[in-house]
């Protein structure tokens, strides 16, 4: 029999999930299919309601489990194959190359200066972040070492620069590279990590239970929402988010995607695409963006008091313990609330100043605000991986697409499936404090089970 277990996902519910069965004694394997764990939390700037810096909380947890004598962490991997029978379950897992030997790069990020070519940043696009073509997650990254993208050992990224010179050879055909940049500049600094002729990896391990921390995901606005596929400055609250943080594309300067100019007057909209139908928005309420919003808000003032910020909500949701004593503070700190359903957004094409047409809710009257920025609170969704490991777990995902509790009021964080457990948002949309709660209890249930 053995004692391990499998925590999938590294942002903080698997970070807390893995820290606590370790400290009970168990083995752990904290398994992430990005180059680095930390999650979402790890791409915030602070945290309500208390308004901590995410990633100062975050990061010593990180350096926690990755010095643990019994947590090992499993980057770039995801769970391929699950075989249950005698109170164990027998995993592959399929760890995909970072074409770095991991062993070797100290993260001095000498290949990342010498790479010409970056693409545009999949979660920071549109206020402006790229990404260079090898690159560290984020500078807290755990393991702290550089992976490349993928798309770099093709043609095109050769002949965008990467290389000097060109070459005919298939990446993993070689054992040698003498022309890629970020080769000779690891060379130069004395060492050979870079190797861009990795192959996947299969690893094989057994546990006796397994948590899900898959997490969740901002909703992309679907269809032109308020015009965020036409307008430069419409944007995500993810983006915005991104945006006032110090580590993101503008070194958090709240600066408008247009022109860089900062913003004056910022607009959130709350419950943004909720109701407009089947692939439009979520169906249902996030439960989160309402404290998201007011901290976006909170901060934006502390960065600049001249800040107009007007948070147009539906239905005020601080739920939490500190939240309304954190609504009253945005309050006092001059954050307007206001009562209304925007239902059009247009844009002077020279200035990109925008303008939201909205009904107030409080009056029903339709009215007008001029906004520099505007904010689009579209929720939490389910992970994009979650169906694929549900089929290879063989546990249900509900009819949002959260993984499914087998009885959410007597056994939650249980599946139907006996040994695998659930935390996190992977459950469905939770804010951080909830998320350590439910690792710590689903922790324990993996600990006891026989
Ligand atoms: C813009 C924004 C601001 C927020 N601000 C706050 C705030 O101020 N305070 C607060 O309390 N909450 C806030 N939240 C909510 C907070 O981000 C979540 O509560 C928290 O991230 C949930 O943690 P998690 O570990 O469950 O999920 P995540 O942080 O999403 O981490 C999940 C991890 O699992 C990995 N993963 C996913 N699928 C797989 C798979 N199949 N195999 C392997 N790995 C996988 C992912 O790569 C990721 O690393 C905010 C959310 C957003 C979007």
């Amino acid at each position: 029999m053995t004692d391990a277990i499998l925590v999938i996902g590294g942002g903080i519910a698997g970070i807390n999930c893995a820290m606590n069965a370790a400290k009970y004694g168990a083995k752990v394997y904290l398994v992430d299919d990005t180059p680095s764990i930390g999650g979402m939390m790890a791409r915030l700037d602070k945290t309500f309601p208390t308004n901590d810096c995410s990633i100062c909380i975050e990061a010593p947890q990180m350096y926690e489990v990755d010095n643990h004598e019994r947590i090992e962490i499993l980057t770039n991997a995801e769970v391929r194959r699950v075989q249950a029978g005698g109170g164990i379950f027998k995993i592959r897992l399929l760890q995909k190359p970072k074409f770095v030997d991991e062993s070797k790069c100290t993260g001095c990020g000498a290949c990342v200066e010498a790479c010409p070519v970056s693409l545009p940043d999949p979660l920071d696009g549109k206020i402006g972040g790229r990404r260079k073509l090898i690159s560290m997650a984020f500078p807290q990254a755990v393991p702290n070492k550089v992976a490349i993208d993928p798309r770099c050992r093709s043609g095109a990224m050769r002949a965008a620069g990467a290389c000097v010179g060109g070459c005919a050879v298939d990446c993993s055909q070689c054992r040698e590279c003498p022309i890629a940049l970020c080769v000779k500049a690891c060379e130069k600094e004395g060492k050979k990590a870079v190797t861009l002729w990795q192959a996947n990896r299969n690893i094989d391990i057994e546990v006796k239970s397994i948590v899900v921390a898959t997490g969740i995901r901002n909703a992309p606005p679907a269809g032109d929402l308020l015009g965020y596929d036409r307008y430069p400055n419409v944007i995500t609250n993810t983006e915005f988010e991104r945006l006032m943080n110090a580590g993101g594309p503008t070194a958090g300067h709240i600066v408008r995607p247009s022109d860089q100019q900062p913003a004056h007057r910022i607009v959130w909209v709350q419950c943004a695409g909720r109701g407009l139908g089947p692939g439009r928005g979520t169906p249902y309420c996030s439960k989160v963006c309402c404290m998201i919003a007011t901290k976006q808000a909170i901060i934006a003032k502390e960065h600049d008091s001249s800040i107009e910020a007007a948070i147009f909500y539906n239905d005020l949701k601080a739920y939490g313990k500190g939240f309304w004593d954190f609504h009253r503070k945005a309050l006092e700190n001059g954050v307007r609330f206001v009562r209304a359903r925007p239902y059009v957004v247009s844009e002077d094409p020279v200035t990109h100043n925008l303008t939201v047409r909205y009904e107030h809710l409080d009056t029903g009257e339709l009215r007008q605000q001029a906004a520099d920025l505007l904010v689009l609170s579209t929720g939490l969704i389910p992970g994009d991986r979650n169906e694929r490991l549900a089929k290879v777990l063989k546990i249900e995902l509900d009819h949002l697409g959260f993984f499914k509790e087998r009885d959410p009021i007597l056994a939650p964080l249980e599946t139907a499936v006996e040994g695998i457990y659930l935390c996190g948002g992977a459950t469905g949309p939770i804010d951080i404090a909830e998320s350590v709660t439910q690792a710590t209890a689903a922790a324990m249930k993996a600990v006891l089970k026989n």
